[in-house]
């Protein structure tokens, strides 16, 4: 079973080792779906259209997980935000030319993220970060800035942490300005997770 459809919204059936193997080879976007999300699925047509253009959709709740059971085509694994970036920065850390910019969160604490990660992989993988100011999202200007400043910073991983579905819909509102970028992940609350 290569996916589970609940409700509507489609769930890639991967293990962590084989959405990295996924990613390594072919890049792409990555969503973490829950309950929230599937709530939001239902009502809000831009989130569900965006979803519909994502890669991959990981599993990121045990009640999905239980409901896949149910309905007799078990999911393999739940895989939150919170673990996955952890395994994708260890992971990926063997290749030198895998950078990473960190965009969310309050103000200084994508920073110490960053600092945080950079020391665990041992060297300077997150390139850059940037917390963006409250309702930054509608200012253009602001928008632009973290355009040029993650298309300056060579990184070659998005990982966005504005909760949903604010972060999805700035990644597909932005990601074809940003060609460096071979993967993008929507990571939730996983940057305050990362500054401790
Ligand atoms: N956040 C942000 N800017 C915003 C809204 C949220 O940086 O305009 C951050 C917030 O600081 C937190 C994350 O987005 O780090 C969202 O956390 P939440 O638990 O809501 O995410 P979820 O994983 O539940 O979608």
């Amino acid at each position: 079973m290569n996916n589970v459809q609940i409700l509507n919204l489609s769930i890639d059936n991967f293990s962590t080792a084989e959405l990295l193997q996924k990613l390594e080879i072919e890049g792409g976007t990555v969503f973490t779906p829950n309950v929230d999300h599937l709530m939001k699925l239902q009502t809000d047509s831009e989130f569900y259209n965006i979803y519909q253009s994502c890669t991959y959709r990981i599993c990121d709740s045990k009640i999905l997980l239980y409901v896949s059971k149910f309905l007799g085509q078990p999911l393999k694994e739940k895989i939150s935000g919170s673990d996955f970036l952890p395994a994708f920065y260890n992971h990926f850390n063997q290749y030198e030319d895998t950078t990473i910019f960190l965009l969310g969160a309050a103000s200084g604490v994508a920073q110490q993220a960053q600092e945080n990660i950079n020391q665990k992989v041992g060297r300077k993988m997150v390139i850059d970060s940037y917390s963006p100011t409250f309702g930054f999202e509608n200012d253009e200007e602001e928008c632009q800035y973290i355009i040029d400043r993650i298309n300056r910073s060579g990184a070659t991983v998005l990982a966005v942490g504005l909760g949903a579905p604010k972060q999805e819909k700035w990644i597909a509102r932005y990601k074809h300005q940003l060609a460096n970028i071979r993967i993008f992940l929507a990571v939730g609350a996983t940057i305050d997770f990362e500054a401790g």
